[in-house]
């Protein structure tokens, strides 16, 4: 199959890219490394049926292809607050640019959502029947309102054109590749152990998230796109952890001389979060594997070569 991936020299498009080189697809990766990286996909270049497009989903784009895994746009807080009014346009005119696209080619296109459309939660765990508690016009709202409107689009676009969809959600995820600059937790405390930096906990790290290792997620990825359920199913890891409980671990697990310290918690920075994943269990047969103690490990080798 001839499968186009947006965003696909980012975090999990990178892995989701060699998965689908793995069992014989010809891929399409398009990107602009806004907060991706090409040494992502530095071992893809000279694979004969991996293509690099380096292009921006805000413009319209045409090529022939059978699948579309949207995945591109600024995910982390730091990246997707640079720009808010460009993370609006990559997901508003992104998903309209990749619907129409899916629209002329009559092909299946994924949506990757987030559990950011939750918002701060007033239920837990998160379903997928929830619909969030979202502030529309905060710091987070560019992107959460960004992605709940392709959700939106992608809905619309079925109904209307019968465009054949499937949306999830994911939740946060980690693994290598992530990017040492990303400001994500399970980066930010392997990268500043492995440096003796100071750990930072922001606010008193009683907050909670729950983190899915990247095989995982991507594992569901493709089962999504193949199965018959076109979502939105929550992808994510239930199991729970305070982010003090992570930096404790994170420090452990490094040996590190590292001192954990406590800064201010950024504005909208949701208390807890954990999916309910019974319906990627019931639809997709699919539930995590990987422990986060073996994530973490990958996670930290994978740093220690990096940095
Ligand atoms: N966090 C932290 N220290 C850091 C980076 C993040 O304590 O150096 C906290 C952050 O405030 C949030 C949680 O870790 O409560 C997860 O943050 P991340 O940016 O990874 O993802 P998101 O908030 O989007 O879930």
């Amino acid at each position: 199959m001839r499968v186009l991936v947006t965003g696909g020299a980012g975090f999990i498009g990178s892995h989701l890219c060699r998965r689908l080189l793995e069992q014989g697809d010809e891929v399409y990766c398009l990107d602009i490394f806004y907060s991706s990286a090409r040494r992502n996909i530095a071992d893809l270049e000279n694979d004969p049926h991996f293509h690099f497009l380096e292009q921006d989903i805000e413009e319209p784009i045409d090529l022939k292809v059978d699948r579309i895994y949207n995945m591109a746009c600024p995910a982390s807080p730091v990246h997707y607050q640079r720009d808010p009014v460009k993370t609006a346009r990559t997901s508003v005119l992104g998903a309209i640019n990749m619907l129409e696209l899916a629209k002329r080619n009559n092909c299946r296109i994924l949506q990757t959502s987030t559990s950011e459309i939750y918002g701060n939660p007033l239920t837990h765990p998160q379903k997928e029947s929830y619909w969030g508690n979202v502030n529309t016009i905060g710091l987070r709202s560019c992107y959460d309102e960004g992605k709940r409107m392709s959700e939106t689009l992608f809905f619309d676009y079925h109904r209307q054109y019968g465009v054949d969809i499937r949306v999830v959600r994911i939740f946060n995820t980690y693994g290598p590749y992530m990017a040492e600059n990303d400001g994500r937790v399970v980066s930010n405390f392997i990268v500043q152990a492995l440096r003796g930096d100071d750990i930072t906990i922001y606010g008193d790290g009683s907050q909670t998230r729950s983190f899915c290792y990247v095989d995982d997620t991507v594992e569901a990825l493709m089962r999504m796109m193949e199965g018959d359920y076109i979502g939105p199913v929550n992808i994510g890891n239930p199991d729970e952890r305070t982010v003090k409980e992570l930096a404790e671990k994170i420090v452990e697990m490094t040996s590190s001389s590292s001192k954990i310290v406590y800064k201010g918690l950024p504005s909208d920075d949701p208390v807890r979060r954990k999916p309910d994943i019974s319906l990627a269990k019931e639809k997709l047969h699919w539930q995590p594997v990987v422990p986060l103690e073996t994530g973490l490990r990958n996670t930290i080798e994978y740093f220690k070569k990096t940095i």
